[in-house]
C-alpha cells in the first residue's frame, strides 16, 4: 500500500460503497432483510477481477479443471456430508422479545469494544457451555429490549425448501460449493483422463441460515465462494502438479503463524514468522500438498495487493474443526481492529467421498496409474465477498494532498484502467473524448467514461472509484492528439500521444 496514505475505517468504507452504489442491501425499498447485498456496477467488475485472478492462479496455471453444479440439492446429499446432523452456531433466543443472537459473535464484540483483546480470545477458544457462563458472568442483554440473555443453543444453519409441485422431495441450498465437486469428481476424472493429484474449482454462490448477519459483507446469508477441492493419493510422497514435481524449494517461504499453543495461552501476539517446513516438522500443517496450497494462497493475497504483514495462518483449534476436518488453517486478514478470515484450508481426508458411496451406494473409487483407491482432499476455500470487502477496507486511503479518498487497487483488480473526461461540455472535445474511449473498448481495455460534473469532481469520483488513471480530452489535444495522462496514486499528470495509451 501506498507510503504517506492513511488507512480510513470500514465506515468511510460502508458510506463510500454506499454513495457510489459499489454495493447496495437488497430489496431496500422493502426495508432490508438481513445478510442479503447486491453488487453494483463499480463492485461487480471489481469482484469478477478477483474471480479472474483467481482463476487464472489456481485453475490455469495448476493445470486443474472448473465446474458449475447445482445451488440446490436433496436432503440425502446433505445428510451424506454431514451438514444436516453437524453444522450448527451457538444461539442464544431473548425469552421476552425473540430476538436471536450468535453467543460467540456478540461477545467478541462485546469484548472488542472495551479493548480486551485477551477475552476476546478466550471467547474463539471456547465451547457452548463457556460461552453460555460468559454471558451470564458479564450480564449480557437482549441490545433490542434489554432482557438479559441466559441460555446458549445450537442452530442448523441449513436453509432449506421443497423441490416439485406438491413439495414432494425435501431439499436445502448449499452450503458450500463443494459437494456438486465430490458428486461428480469420479466421472469428470474418468472422462478427462485426469491424473492425480489433481484439483476441481468452482465459484459460485452458498447459502448459511445465519443467526445474526452482521458487517456488510463479513457475515451473509447469501454469498460467494471460490473453492478448490485437491485430491491426491496420500501414501504418494512426491507432489507433481501439472506434470511437474514442484520439489522442496518452496518449503522454506516463510508465512506469519499462529500456534494452536498461542491462542490457548493467550499470548497477546498477531503471529510469529515461520517458515512452511517448520509448520510441517511440528505437526501444524498436516501435510504437503496442504503447505503447497498454503504457499499459493499467500502469493494470491500478494497478486490482490494485501502487504505480507497484512495478512496470517492461523491454526483452528481441535473443537473448531468442522465435522469432515483432520486439519484446518485459515488466511486471516487485518479489518476494523482485528483479523477476519478470508480463505479456510482443510484436509477433509476421504471424508466425503466415502460418505457420498455409503449413502448413494455407488462406488467412489478411481483407477490412478496401477492403483484403485478413494483419493484424500485438501479443500482451499475463498470466501469471494470477504476478500473484496476487506480488500477495499484495506485499499481505501486518505493523503494529505487531497480531500476525498484514495481507492488504491491493484491494476489486475481495479474495475477500470483508465477514466476518459472531456475537460469540459464541448462539441469537439466530447467527440475526440468517446473516439479515444471506443479505440480502448475496441482494444479490449474497457473504460470508463464521465462528462458530468467539473473536471475535480471527475477525479474525485475515479479516485475514489479504485480507476488508477484518467485520461482528460482538452483543447490541446484537438490540436496535436496529445492528451493528460493522471495517475491517481500521485495525482501527478503527464502529456501523452493519445496513439500510445493501451
Ligand atoms: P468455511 O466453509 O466456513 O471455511 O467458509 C469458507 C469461506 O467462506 C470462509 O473463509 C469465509 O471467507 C467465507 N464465508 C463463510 N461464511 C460466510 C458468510 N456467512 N458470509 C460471507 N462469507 C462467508
Amino acid at each position: 500500500m501506498m507510503e504517506g496514505t492513511k488507512r480510513q475505517g470500514t465506515e468511510a468504507l460502508v458510506n463510500l460503497a454506499a454513495r457510489r452504489s459499489i454495493i447496495l442491501p437488497a430489496f431496500s425499498p422493502y426495508g432490508e432483510l438481513g445478510g442479503f447485498y447486491d453488487y453494483g456496477p463499480i463492485g461487480i467488475r471489481i469482484r469478477h477481477n478477483i474471480e479472474s485472478t483467481w482463476r487464472r492462479h489456481f485453475i490455469e496455471a495448476m493445470g486443474n479443471v472448473e465446474v458449475d453444479t447445482t445451488i440446490i440439492g436433496p436432503e440425502i446429499v446433505f445428510q451424506a456430508s454431514g451438514h444436516l446432523g453437524n453444522f450448527s452456531d451457538p444461539i442464544t433466543v431473548c425469552s421476552k422479545c425473540k430476538t436471536s443472537y450468535r453467543v460467540d459473535k456478540l461477545l467478541e464484540e462485546l469484548f472488542q469494544g472495551k479493548g480486551d483483546k485477551k477475552s476476546v480470545d478466550r471467547v474463539k477458544t471456547s465451547r457452548l457451555p463457556e460461552l453460555e457462563q460468559m454471558m451470564v458472568d458479564n450480564g449480557v442483554k437482549c441490545e433490542k429490549c434489554g432482557t438479559p440473555l441466559k441460555k446458549a443453543d445450537t442452530f442448523n444453519l441449513m436453509l432449506g425448501t421443497s423441490i416439485g409441485p406438491m413439495g414432494g422431495t425435501s431439499g436445502y441450498l448449499r452450503p458450500e460449493t463443494a459437494q456438486g465437486i465430490f458428486i461428480d469428481f469420479k466421472n469428470i476424472f474418468r472422462n478427462l483422463g485426469l491424473k492425480l493429484p489433481v484439483g476441481i474449482g468452482q465459484i459460485g454462490k452458498a447459502f448459511r441460515n445465519e443467526i445474526s448477519p452482521r458487517r456488510m459483507l463479513i457475515r451473509m446469508r447469501e454469498f460467494s465462494q471460490m473453492e478448490l477441492e485437491f485430491f491426491f493419493d496420500p501414501e504418494e510422497k512426491e507432489l507433481i502438479i501439472n506434470g511437474e514435481n514442484v520439489g522442496d524449494g518452496f518449503l522454506n517461504q516463510r508465512v506469519n503463524f499462529v500456534t494452536r499453543e498461542m491462542q490457548l495461552e493467550n499470548s497477546g501476539k498477531d503471529f510469529i514468522e515461520i517458515t512452511l517446513d517448520e509448520g510441517l516438522k511440528n505437526g501444524y500443517i498436516p501435510n504437503k500438498l496442504f503447505a503447497y496450497l498454503m504457499f499459493r494462497a499467500g502469493e494470491f493475497m500478494d497478486r490482490l495487493g494485501f502487504p505480507t504483514d497484512s495478512f496470517r495462518f492461523r491454526q483452528q483449534l481441535e473443537h473448531e474443526l468442522p465435522h469432515y476436518s483432520k486439519g484446518n488453517i485459515d488466511v486471516e486478514a487485518r479489518h476494523d481492529d482485528g483479523f477476519e478470515e478470508l480463505i479456510g484450508i482443510a484436509y477433509r481426508t476421504d471424508y466425503d467421498l466415502s460418505n457420498h458411496a455409503k449413502f448413494s451406494k455407488s462406488d467412489m473409487s478411481v483407477v490412478n496409474g496401477e492403483k484403485k483407491l478413494v483419493p484424500h482432499v485438501v479443500e482451499i476455500s475463498f470466501g469471494l465477498d470477504r476478500i473484496f470487502w476487506v480488500l477495499l477496507s484495506n485499499s481505501l486511503r486518505k493523503d494529505d494532498k487531497r480531500e476525498w479518498d484514495l481507492l488504491l487497487l491493484n491494476q489486475d483488480v481495479a474495475p477500470y484502467k483508465y477514466a476518459v473526461y472531456p475537460l469540459q461540455k464541448d462539441e469537439g472535445l466530447v467527440k475526440k473524448a468517446q473516439e479515444i474511449l471506443k479505440g480502448l473498448n475496441a482494444n479490449g481495455t474497457y473504460s470508463y467514461y464521465s462528462l458530468s460534473g467539473s473536471i475535480g469532481k471527475r477525479y474525485a469520483k475515479s479516485d475514489e472509484t479504485g480507476i488508477p488513471f484518467a485520461i482528460t480530452v482538452d483543447f490541446t489535444t484537438l490540436e496535436d492528439g496529445t492528451v493528460t495522462v493522471r495517475d491517481a496514486r500521485t495525482g501527478e499528470q503527464v502529456r501523452k500521444s493519445s496513439s500510445e495509451i493501451r
